[in-house]
């Protein structure tokens, strides 16, 4: 599917969003994210952009669109590419956006973590998230509050790991996640939108 297109879907899904808004008596509270990982070939993890101008593009329109009709987002970014893109996440806070941390471990660095972050022992957790911290802050100039696990990945012991480093809220519970990229006929190999569809469909079926 071509950029021009997902604009388009994306604005139907909003004013659909604002329709159901208008016609509630309660109150809909939506939020928009969006994971920015590292470009694909540098993530063996898991999927990324196909390059860095197609990701800084993809950061720009998001923010863009949402701007346009007057919401805001959170950006979970992985520490190299907060690196990559440092001058345009700092804009965006400036406009209100909320600038987080994400970390798939097997993206991170020189790819020396091999595991999903649940995976590892409360040591290794704090070892792994401390390094991301430190060159996520390095990046954009002070420290991440907000979290969202590669793939939503921890175990019992994450949560306490994260307040101890300062997070405040996290993105990375999704109980009963059965996400199947199939409920998105042709929009599959759009990595960095798929939040934000998931989130305004989600909305949509309650
Ligand atoms: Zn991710």
């Amino acid at each position: 599917m071509k950029p021009k297109l997902i604009n388009e879907e994306l604005r139907r899904r909003l004013r659909m969003v604002d329709l159901r808004m208008k016609e509630s008596s309660r109150n809909l509270y939506v939020i928009f994210s969006m994971d920015c990982e590292r470009i694909a070939n540098e993530s063996p993890e898991g999927e990324g952009p196909r390059s860095w101008e197609i990701g800084g593009e993809a950061i720009s329109r998001f923010s863009e669109i949402l701007s346009n009709e007057g919401f805001r987002a959170v950006f979970f970014i992985q520490p190299e590419t907060a690196e990559r893109y440092a001058g345009l996440f700092l804009k965006l806070k400036d406009k209100g956006f909320e600038l987080g941390l994400h970390i798939h471990p097997g993206n991170f660095r020189d790819h020396s973590f091999k595991k999903y972050l649940g995976s590892y022992s409360p040591d290794e957790q704090h070892h792994i998230l401390s390094l991301a911290i430190s060159d996520w802050r390095k990046a954009l100039g002070f420290e991440p509050k907000s979290f969202r696990a590669g793939f939503f990945s921890t175990n019992d012991y994450t949560y306490k790991i994260l307040y101890e480093l300062g997070f405040r809220q996290s993105s990375t519970s999704k109980p009963n996640r059965t996400f199947r990229r199939s409920m998105l006929p042709g929009l599959e190999h759009i990595r960095m939108d798929i939040t934000l569809i998931q989130i305004i469909g989600l909305y949509l079926e309650h």
